[in-house]
Formats: C-alpha cells, structure tokens, sequence
C-alpha cells in the first residue's frame, strides 16, 4: 500500500514488477539550463566534431508529441549537419503507422539507430542492448514509478551494463510545485526532484526495492553525492579560438567587413538550403530560412556573438531548432 501512497497512484493502477535494484544504473537530476524548445540542453547526445564511433546509445523520452517531433527534426539536422547518417537517430510514438513504429524498434535493437527518440511507447519490458544513456526530457507528469522503469531501458544485454538515467527537469517542476501542495504531479516526483538527498535513496525508497541495495563503490551513484558527476559539456567555440579574445569583441566591424560577411552568410544560406531543405521543401526558398535582414542584422553584430542565445537575439528565425546549429558554426568560420 504505501508504494500506491506514496506515488499517489490510483488503488486500481496496474502495477508492473519493478524488478530488483539494480546498482550498475546511476542518477542524474538535471534542471534545464536553455528553453525547454531550444532542445540545446541534449546538445551533448550530438556533439560538434563528433564521428559515429562516438555516438553514444540513447534512448530520450518526451511525453509530449509535438514536441518531440520538433526533437527529432532538431536532432536530425544536427545529425546531418555533423556528416553523420540520418538513420542514427529515429522516433516512435503511438501517431506513427505500426510498420514505422516496429521498424524504429528493430532498427534500434540492430544497433542501426543510435538515438530512438519516443513516448511510453518505449515501454517496460523492451530491452535494447548498449544504451548507455536514458534521457527524460522534461517530467511533468511523470510518476517516479515510471521514470524508474524508464531508467531500467539502459544498461541490458550488453557487454557494458552501466548505464545513466538523466532527469531533464523544467522550471515549473522546480518553481510551481512542492511536496506537500504536488498539484496534478507525483509528490514521489517532485521530491526527487527537488530534494538534495541521494537521487538513488529516494528512488529506492518509493519502488521498494526488495533485499540489499549496495552499490560497487567504483560506479557513481547519482550528481547529488557526486556533483562532478555530469554530462559531457557541450563544446564551446570561445574556449578553442583563442584568437577571438575580448578586444576583437570591442571592435567595430566596418561597413566592408559587414559586407564581406554578410554575402558569405548569403553563401551559407544558398549551400545549406540546397543540401538540407530544397528536395524535401520544395516551398520553401533559401530567405524562408534565415532573412535578409536577419544576416545583416548578425553580420551588425558578428563580433558580440558567442553562444547561440546570442545570435537568437539578433534573428527572428522560424525553424530556430534546425538552423541555430549550422548557422551558429557559419558565424564562427567567418
Ligand atoms: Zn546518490
């Protein structure tokens, strides 16, 4: 009873075996540092210079749709963008046909797809060899019950077994709700993520896990007992381009060195949209993607843009999930 007490789950709710401890699976609770459609926090699964040996086995869940199709279509420009095969990632969600959704699955099983993005579609009982990383993207409505089965996806069958299960969490989660006033969420949830005590004791202690639960202390347990204990830092182009320093960011660009950026940025713009849009969009023409004004805005601005954010400021561009990669790295090689 106190499992259903404490998960605030319905007495009719089916529950699955949760099955044993399982010490070689380690936490990460993770508030989300970019806007939650940025997508930039998962910039890391895909990192800049990264070859396909590198990939790391991946499963995301978003229980959002729509937002994870916007996912997928980030991911799979970023994908391309990095020179690697499209088919390195793939999604299922229950508005695919079942034919898609039994391929992504197998595709996956193969080792074919690298990253499957999906829903609960993803269910307890599908075991993928490899996955190293299970990634949460967002929790609102999710149960600490299932949030620990979802984590259970990593780390099956392979040679390796350890696996990491991330907890992306949004600023509501942290801000709007408690404990003690949950609102529609799991109280079991919100106290994992927001409490500062060991992810895995908390975990432990709402799935009521039978028998002993030591840990081989050579594996992390979770960031709150580790802190160093994180993702990989996604690449930063300021600490690689020493020549880019402070004093270059107080200088004026010129009215000529505006131009001469601005049409590389044109030149961009004609390659990128004949690579990646012009087959599949035929609507759509090279300025749908990024506007004149918004290139003279960044060639304006070249010398003051450092991250992503900042050439957000200075753009007003559409399918912003897409294209705040490849034009990002476009600023940076001018
Ligand atoms: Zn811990």
């Amino acid at each position: 009873m106190s499992l259903i007490t404490y998960a605030g789950l319905h007495s009719d709710y089916t529950l699955i075996n949760l099955g044993n401890f399982r010490p070689e699976l380690s936490i990460m609770i993770i508030p989300m540092e970019h806007d939650i459609s940025s997508f930039l926090d998962l910039a890391f699964v895909f990192p800049l210079g990264c070859r396909l040996e590198d990939l790391v086995r991946t499963i995301i869940f978003c229980d959002d749709i729509d937002r994870l199709t916007e996912m997928f279509w980030w991911a799979f420009f970023r994908v391309a963008y990095l020179q690697l095969p499209t088919h390195v990632v793939d999604i299922i969600h229950s508005g695919l046909s079942a034919r898609h959704q039994e391929i992504a699955l197998q595709d996956f099983r193969d080792g074919k797809t690298v990253v499957l993005l999906g829903t609960s579609k993803i269910s307890a009982g599908m075991n993928f060899p490899g996955v190293r990383w299970v990634i949460q993207f967002g929790c609102d409505g999710l149960t600490i019950i299932d949030g620990g089965q979802r984590r259970g996806r990593g780390g099956r069958d392979g040679e390796d077994k350890t696996s990491t299960g991330m907890f992306f969490v949004e600023p509501k989660m942290l801000k709007d709700v408690t404990v003690e006033h949950p609102g529609d969420q799991d109280p079991g949830m919100i106290e994992l993520l927001q409490s500062q005590e060991c992810a895995e004791k908390i975990m432990q202690r709402h799935l009521e896990y039978p028998g002993d639960c030591t840990r081989d202390p050579s594996l992390p347990c979770c960031n709150r007992c580790d802190p160093d204990f994180r993702p990989p830092r996604e690449y930063k182009w300021i600490d690689v381009n020493p020549g880019f320093t402070s004093e270059s960011t107080e200088a004026k660009t010129t009215t000529s060195q505006r131009e001469v950026i601005y049409n590389k940025l044109v030149e961009w713009r004609l390659d990128h949209w004949k690579q990646y849009w012009k087959d599949d969009w035929p609507n759509y023409g090279p300025k749908s993607l990024v506007s004149d004004s918004d290139l003279n805005e960044i060639s304006t601005h070249t010398s003051k843009i450092f991250t992503v954010q900042d050439l957000q400021n200075y753009t007003h561009i559409v399918h912003w999930a897409q294209l705040s990669t490849p034009l990002f790295i476009a600023v940076h090689k001018i």
